[in-house]
């Protein structure tokens, strides 16, 4: 065991928040290592433009700020190892991160897995995954180029996913489940001046309709008047909110109902030497400038960890 290398701080993720925590860290003079089981940027890297990210304008695109804050921290020194932690064992002051294809020793953990799109759970949902059913306008809705297409959702995914999608598709269907957005009000405006927009208010998707092994249509369900149609679309863009990547961490630290990773003082967790940052910890606000937030305290608070256990280990000796 003594031959494996011990980091000082491993960080879970390479979205704002993880990214983010990997530039101050390395910055403060530690070593740090963020693992990511795909390229980096997370859901950020998905985004098509970022209007409220302050000093970056509309046409900045959320992928190219992930580069930008990704070259950041690997300038300082912050290495990344392209594999998925599978889980983290609180040995005290050492922590063990397995993936499938090591074991790794920190001494502290950052946990910024962020979160992925929820599904609807329809049959068929999955099979069509990649076939019309899509959960990212900006990777996918050029497929659908001078189709017609339906964005599920309310919220403000939903509200950025049809305006995205109306300027590339021959008319968006936005089916929500209410009679009003969850959205943001400022996209509440832009959405009922787009003409071929059509809200298909308080209305669910009750199946998929399949022709040749691809979207052909969706029915809906009006639940006031229970009222039945079908939308002729090629695809179907469900934003119906997110679910947070925290399944492997279930035996290290607490989760809410929800699933989220519960947060005590900031950014420290019930287990001593774990951080969390990001969409992943319960917080008040999901945003870009929130994930970058935590990803700054996080570090500090990891360091701060750090130079205690330090101390306490000079103690021992
Ligand atoms: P969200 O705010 O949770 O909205 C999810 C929407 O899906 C809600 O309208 C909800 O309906 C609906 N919904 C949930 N389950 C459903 C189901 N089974 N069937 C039909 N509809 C269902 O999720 P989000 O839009 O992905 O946003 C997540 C977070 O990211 C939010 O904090 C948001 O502000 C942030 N975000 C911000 C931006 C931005 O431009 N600043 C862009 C994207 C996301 P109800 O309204 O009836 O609950």
């Amino acid at each position: 065991m003594e031959d494996i290398k011990t980091y000082d701080i491993a960080i879970i993720g390479a979205g704002p928040a993880g990214l983010t925590a990997g530039l101050y860290a390395a910055r403060a003079g530690l070593k740090p290592v963020i693992f990511e089981r795909l390229s980096p940027g997370g859901q950020l890297a998905q985004t098509e433009h970022l209007e409220n990210y302050p000093g970056y304008n509309a046409n900045t695109s959320g992928f190219d700020l992930s580069m930008i804050i990704a070259d950041q921290a690997f300038s300082f020194g912050a290495s990344v190892i392209s594999e998925e932690v599978t889980s983290v064992e609180d040995m005290g002051a050492v922590k063990v991160i397995r993936t499938p294809f090591g074991t790794y020793w920190a001494k502290s953990v950052v946990i910024a897995t962020g979160a992925r799109p929820k599904k609807l759970g329809l049959p068929l949902e999955e099979e069509l995954t990649g076939k019309g059913v899509s959960y990212c306008a900006t990777c996918d809705g050029n497929f659908f180029r001078g189709k017609d297409v339906a964005v599920i959702g309310g919220g403000d995914t939903a509200a950025a996913d049809a305006i995205y999608l109306s300027r590339i598709c021959r008319k968006v269907y936005l089916v929500h489940r209410r009679d009003t957005l969850r959205a943001t009000p400022i996209y509440h405006d832009r959405l009922r001046e787009i003409e071929n927009l059509e809200f298909v208010w308080d209305s669910v998707v009750t199946s998929l309709v399949e022709t040749d092994g691809r979207i052909s249509g969706v029915q809906v369900a009006n639940l006031k008047t229970s009222e039945q149609r079908e939308l002729p679309v090629s695809a179907i863009f469900i934003a119906v909110g997110m679910a947070p990547n925290s399944e492997n961490f279930a035996s290290l630290v607490p989760l809410s109902p929800q699933g989220y990773v519960m947060t005590g003082d900031g950014t420290s967790t019930a287990t001593p030497g774990v951080f969390v940052a990001g969409d992943v910890r319960t917080t008040p606000l999901r945003q870009v400038v929130t994930a970058v937030a935590d990803g700054a305290l996080a570090a500090q608070a990891a360091a701060e960890y750090l130079d205690e256990l330090a101390d306490i280990e000079a103690e021992t000796l």
